[in-house]
């Protein structure tokens, strides 16, 4: 079977982070996953790779993953795409990923396919890419067809499920070319969060919609998310009204979740708040509006009005836990 390149996302601790499991099980319906791991962490995260299915893992233990942002990466990559021709390169497609899989295409002559929310074998076994476009309203196949397939995922796009592997640990000889440090990192700061799990990976996501009312009405959000150990997420009508920040928003043009349950509250469900939420595993609506879209998707509904359904919520929640 053709080797398919993983570039996996790490703490640099050896956490391996819940995309890489992804990315390796839409890897594995395309070839062998072998991952491809910058800087220090490797052993740590070896038994996790081996869980996904990572046949092996080039492992470039080099600093200057650290210091230097993105292009390193996207050089140790197109050395491993000459040295192992792979049927594909599969990065994460945040930020950092979706840069790296461009400069990784233009240095190997490459199409990319960013977006992707899911990806399989076509008929000839050449990678098929599934993008949603227009608001999540159309969903393209898209194939590339000049050099080797580099294709950015989604995160929690593709449910990640284990199959075993025995991620051979190879190391990697890499010194980063002068051109790659032309810019570097001066200084880590790490952002303030509170308690509250980190919206992409948590089990629980509690999201807040126009119904909220403002400001102040989005407070009761938060308050049914540290109930339930939740994580808070918004709509786009929340976030652009200035009632929580930009970074919590779910959506086609914010955050894409897939946590075991979904509480959508005083959300109506437009098709592009829908593309980054619709893979959760349960989902629970609170709306006013028994016609509300929202309904379509969800699994368990609650017709109401969130300021007198999500007070008796939370008796209840706090009467669980008194028990
Ligand atoms: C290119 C593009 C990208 C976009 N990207 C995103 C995105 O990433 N994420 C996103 O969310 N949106 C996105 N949108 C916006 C999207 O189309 C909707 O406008 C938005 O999701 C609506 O947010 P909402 O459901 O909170 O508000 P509304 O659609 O106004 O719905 C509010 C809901 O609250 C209910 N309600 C009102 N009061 C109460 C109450 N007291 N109790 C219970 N229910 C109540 C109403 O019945 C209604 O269903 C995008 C739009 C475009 C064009």
């Amino acid at each position: 079977m053709a080797e398919v390149l993983v570039l996996a996302e790490h703490t640099g601790a050896g956490e391996v982070k819940k995309v890489t499991c992804e990315l390796l099980t839409a890897a594995r319906r395309l070839g062998t996953p072998s991952v491809v791991w910058t800087g220090p962490g490797a052993g740590a995260g070896q038994a996790r790779l081996a869980e996904f299915g990572a046949e092996k893992v080039y492992v470039a233990d080099s600093g200057e993953f650290a210091q230097f942002p993105v292009a390193p990466a996207a050089e140790l990559l197109a050395r491993l795409v000459a040295d192992k021709s792979p049927a594909a390169v599969l990065v994460a497609g945040t930020t950092e990923g979706k840069e790296i899989a461009g400069r990784l295409a233009v240095k190997t002559g490459s199409g990319v396919l960013t977006d992707a929310t899911g990806v399989t074998a076509g008929p000839d076994g050449a990678p098929v890419a599934e993008q949603p476009n227009f608001g999540g309203a159309i969903t393209v196949h898209s194939v590339v067809r000049a050099g080797t397939p580099v294709i950015a995922v989604r995160p929690n796009a593709v449910s990640a499920e284990p199959a075993p592997g025995p991620a051979v640990l190879e190391p990697v000889s890499f010194a980063a070319s002068d051109a790659a440090k032309a810019a570097k990192v001066t200084e880590h700061v790490t952002a303030a969060r509170g308690s509250r799990p980190d919206l992409t990976e948590a089990q629980i996501v509690v999201s807040g919609g126009r119904g909220t009312g403002s400001e102040d009405g989005f407070k009761i959000i938060e308050k049914l998310a540290d109930a339930l150990g939740a994580a808070v997420g918004a709509s786009r009508a929340v976030t652009d009204a200035g009632w929580y920040p930009h970074a919590f928003q779910v959506g086609q043009t914010g955050k894409t979740v897939s946590p075991q349950l979904y509480i959508a509250v005083g959300i109506s469900g437009a098709i592009q708040h829908r593309a980054g939420m619709q893979t959760s595993k349960t989902i629970l609506a609170i709306n006013k509006d028994p016609e509300a879209p929202i309904f379509e998707i969800a699994d368990y509904g609650i017709v109401g009005d969130l300021f007198t359904v999500l007070p008796q919520l939370l008796d209840e929640i706090d009467k669980k836990k008194a028990l």
